[in-house]
């Protein structure tokens, strides 16, 4: 199976690692055969939409970068006091206060050398009790049989031997409430360093509690000042979970692809239009925000009059109809099934839309006294 996904990617080309903003990416749009494959052949994506002609815009800009770190910094100053305090008050107000809290030095060589690294001194906070932050602990995860290395902004070792995510992001939480989309997208990148961590938990005896609850911290209104909430990260990381279980099953997608399939960034245009054209998508208008190939996808999406490209609420709402023409042509009865509730309900939006014109067309014949 590895030397057809070699063959996918292109023989020459490295397989890309991912990331866990490309894991949690996963977790957005799993019904997604297009992502799936590709991901799970190590395709660089955002290599293959530049050859595509559709390079996306997808990722940090230099600016928000800087600013990210500046806020980190910030966050974690003083042996990382603001933000224990934050994970003790919102997520275990019981405990003892995090005075004195250990903060392991993590260094090591290699990403291996981290990993090992790290889950020693998670083993050495448990024994020890107390509080401990772990500043860019370094995890592993398998991704369809190899380790994708993972680092989360800290972990923090509860007194009771538990463990926390903390994700510190630069968007502002305004009056305690950030942009949801930007809330998601944290919580299912969380999600993935949850799973991470559950893994090295496992071969501990007993395991630690990994919690599902994570901590999001945000600068407060437009300071720089960190304020936090907790986020339930349950249902992401359960898609995560299944997206990464099927990833290990690539290989039924695999099989499907017609011989000689290559997605090589290298390889013409033409070639690699009709490459990806043979895997299935599931464009939404949230893949802008989550993957390399949305321009690209979103152009395809267009051209076949689907409405997918139109939201997923609307898609859920439009039943066995697909593309925009089926609608247009079921809501002027010139075909859908009447009995249908989707046609009957597109059928009354018409009429009613047509008196709506009606009544307005007449009000404008009225000449005015
Ligand atoms: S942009 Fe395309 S490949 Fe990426 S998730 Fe959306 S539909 Fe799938």
């Amino acid at each position: 199976m590895r030397h057809r996904l070699a063959e996918l990617r292109g023989p020459d080309v490295p397989a890309k690692a991912l990331d866990a903003r490309a894991l949690a990416a996963l977790a957005a749009n799993p019904g997604c055969r297009r992502r799936a494959i590709l991901d799970g052949a190590g395709v660089d994506k955002a290599a293959l939409a530049g050859a595509l002609g559709a390079p996306s815009d997808y990722g940090q800009s230099q600016f928000a970068l800087i600013r990210g770190n500046t806020f980190e910094a910030r966050v974690k100053a003083d042996g990382g006091a603001e933000l224990l305090r934050l994970t003790r008050t919102l997520l275990d107000p019981a405990a003892e206060p995090p005075a004195g809290a250990a903060v392991p030095d993590l260094s090591a060589p290699g990403p291996e050398g981290r990993t090992a690294r790290t889950a020693l001194a998670l083993r050495e906070a448990v024994a020890a009790g107390g509080w401990t932050l772990l500043d860019h602990p370094m995890l592993a995860l398998d991704v369809a049989g190899s380790p994708a290395f993972l680092e989360p902004d800290a972990v923090v070792v509860h007194p009771d031997g538990g463990w926390t995510v903390v994700e510190i992001k630069s968007f502002p939480m305004l009056d305690g409430s950030a942009d949801p989309a930007k809330v998601g997208a944290a919580a299912r990148q969380a999600a993935v360093y949850v799973l991470a961590l559950e893994a090295v938990a496992a071969r501990l005896t007993p395991p630690p509690a990994v919690r599902h609850e994570v901590l999001l911290v945000c600068p407060k209104d437009f300071s720089n000042l960190p304020t936090a909430r907790a986020v339930d990260v349950r249902a992401q990381r359960a898609v995560t979970a299944r997206q990464l279980d099927r990833l290990t099953r690539v290989e039924t997608i695999a099989e499907e692809l017609p011989e000689g399939t290559c997605f090589d960034p290298e390889r013409p245009a033409g070639e690699l239009t009709a490459a990806v054209d043979a895997v299935p998508a599931a464009y939404a208008p949230e893949c802008l925000s989550s993957c390399e190939l949305a321009f690209h996808c979103r152009e395809r999406s267009r051209a076949a009059d689907a409405v997918t490209r139109l939201g997923r609420p609307l898609r859920a709402e439009l039943g066995g109809l697909g593309t925009v023409h089926e609608v247009l042509s079921a809501a002027r009865g010139e075909s859908g099934d009447p009995d249908d509730p989707v046609v009957a309900a597109l059928r009354r939006a018409a009429a009613l839309r047509a008196e709506a014109l009606a009544a307005a067309a007449d009000r404008e014949a009225v000449p005015c006294p």
